[in-house]
């Protein structure tokens, strides 16, 4: 009798939305964004760390336990989270699965790049960007689909918060669509500039404020280089004059080193994702930062 008690008023609490919707993202940008829409009606936590290499983590217990506790899994997909498919074998929870109502993989809505090159091979253990490229999120016009997905989502978990989550995004977007405007004035300059990535992170943000990146530093995204190909790279570098090279705050400094000692290009380290410096606190703030990063360094690399 007590047990259907506390079930009729736990139902009730859920159905009133009483309880913030517990959310577990695959990193700190879905994390963001889940934020930008759910407000105060959703508890989210972030499984990748900003600072890390989000192909290449090790969930641990106690993620395993939140996991558990969520109501809502959202992932960016693809290959780019092979970790989190071992951690759900682990787990095997039915609810973490294709189509269900607490699963969301944010890459459906996605037009990807680098996704015309099949690049899935069975002889390499580790690769990613089989599918296509999964940095996606680089490109701010992306958290439009991204949050329309996230909208939908949490209005099914949450059904009396639909206007709260819309009027969340709506006042998220109308502050990007300011931002954009910024962006691309400041970025103008810039247009047409040829860079060298170290990982391929970068072209969706690349595409959207034209850049054009013209070489990785991993041929194979998330194996390291032979030295062979450094060299060569290193000499077409130089050969076509190549000035900046975009790197990660967790790429191997000993290669950025080399690349621009022997090249002549300047490094500049571009924060991938939300929470990866204190100025990037935020969606936006992380663009915000990249560009101010780009425009300062650029201009002294020319
Ligand atoms: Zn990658």
């Amino acid at each position: 009798m007590l047990c259907a008690l506390l079930f009729l008023l736990l139902w009730i609490a859920v159905a009133w939305g009483a309880d913030p919707v517990s959310v577990v993202t695959t990193s700190t940008d879905l994390k963001a964004l889940v934020q930008a829409v759910g407000g105060e009606k959703v508890q989210v936590e972030s499984l990748a760390p900003p600072l890390h290499d989000p192909h290449a983590l090790e969930v641990k217990p106690g993620q395993l336990s939140k996991m558990k506790d969520a109501s809502l899994l959202v992932r960016i997909g693809l290959d780019h989270e092979p970790w989190l498919d071992r951690a759900l074998r682990t787990l095997s929870d039915r609810r973490f699965v294709r189509d269900s109502p607490n699963y969301l993989d944010t890459s459906k809505g996605i037009q990807l790049l680098q996704a015309e090159t099949p690049r899935v091979r069975a002889d390499k253990g580790a690769h990613v960007h089989g599918f296509g490229n999964t940095h996606y999120w680089l490109d701010p016009e992306n958290s439009k689909p991204i949050t329309a997905a996230i909208l939908e989502t949490l209005a099914r978990l949450a059904p009396g918060e639909r206007r709260y989550f819309e009027a969340n995004r709506k006042r998220f977007l109308d502050q990007l669509d300011e931002r954009l405007k910024i962006w691309f004035r400041a970025m103008a300059h810039l247009k047409g500039t040829r860079v060298v990535t170290v990982h391929e992170t970068w072209p969706y943000f690349a595409q959207r404020f034209g850049l054009v990146v013209v070489a990785v530093v991993e041929p194979t995204p998330g194996v390291p280089p032979s030295p062979s190909y450094l060299a060569s790279l290193i000499q077409k570098m130089r050969d076509a004059g190549i000035k900046l090279l975009i790197a990660e705050p967790y790429s191997n400094a000993s290669v950025v080193k080399q690349v621009t000692s022997q090249s002549g290009a300047t490094a500049i380290t571009l924060i991938p994702s939300v929470g990866g410096d204190s100025e990037a606190a935020d969606y936006l703030s992380l663009f915000e930062l990249n560009i101010k990063r780009l425009s300062s360094t650029a201009a002294a690399a020319r």
